[in-house]
């Protein structure tokens, strides 16, 4: 982490999209567009601001050992990682969605789970989902993916899947159902607590903007 630059970590798409409104509330403009440069440090109208692009589930990460002094996080991917060292200041209430279990349309899931069965659960988010279907007393053998699941109970890999849904097109698309909602997501702002104490006066200032600028509705 450079003493005096102030790095933010960022994950393209509906996070990076979404941050910008409140990056501008704190005066902050992104000089290069991540869908148009390859880069993944982007400068910005401030020489000493920096953003840095990662992956989605890398943001906890880079923030909690400093290679960012702070980021926006989703739910899902603090939970998978854990908050251990992690100041989380604020719900952004930005890139919402919900994590839910979804199915084929053929598949009988109320019996599956009610039958006390084993269910085969594909995903990503196998800390979330252990402790779901713990929660509901189901047995679950889990697979972990990376990504695509919705391809896991088309090709009988899995029964369900733990997936984020926003819309339901994706589902809808592959013939799945979402059969349950485990939780609700946003993504929240995280900071690096040895950068808070360093530099607390601009940490603070972008902090205080941020909130400023949370998006109010629905
Ligand atoms: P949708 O078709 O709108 O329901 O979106 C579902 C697809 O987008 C799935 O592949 C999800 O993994 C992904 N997705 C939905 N919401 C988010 C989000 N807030 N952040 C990252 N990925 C998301």
């Amino acid at each position: 982490m450079s003493s005096n630059m102030i790095t933010l970590a960022l994950s393209k798409g509906r996070i990076f999209e979404e941050t910008l409104p409140l990056l501008a509330a704190a005066g902050i403009e992104v000089l290069e567009d991540p869908e148009k440069s390859r880069k993944l440090i982007l400068p910005t109208n401030h020489a000493d601001v920096r953003v840095v692009l990662v992956r989605a589930s890398d943001v906890p990460t880079y923030v909690e050992y400093g290679g960012a002094d702070m980021g926006v996080s989703g739910k899902d991917s603090l939970i998978e990682h854990g908050t251990q060292g992690l100041y989380q200041p604020l719900d952004l209430r930005i890139a919402k969605c919900r994590v839910s279990v979804a199915v084929r349309k053929d598949f009988d899931y109320e019996r599956a789970v009610k039958q006390g069965s084993r269910l085969k659960v594909a995903t990503k988010y196998t800390s979330i989902a252990r402790e779901f279907f713990a929660a509901k007393g189901v047995h679950v053998d889990m697979v972990k993916l990376y990504g695509s699941m919705e391809l896991a109970p088309l090709t009988g890999l899995a029964d369900a899947i733990v997936d984020l849904v926003s819309t339901g097109n994706t589902l809808k698309a592959n013939h799945l159902v979402e059969v349950e909602r485990i939780m609700d997501i946003s993504s929240y702002l995280v900071v690096n607590q040895a950068a808070l104490k360093l530099k607390r006066e601009r940490l603070r200032r972008i902090i205080d903007a941020f909130a400023s600028a949370i998006p109010q509705s629905s």
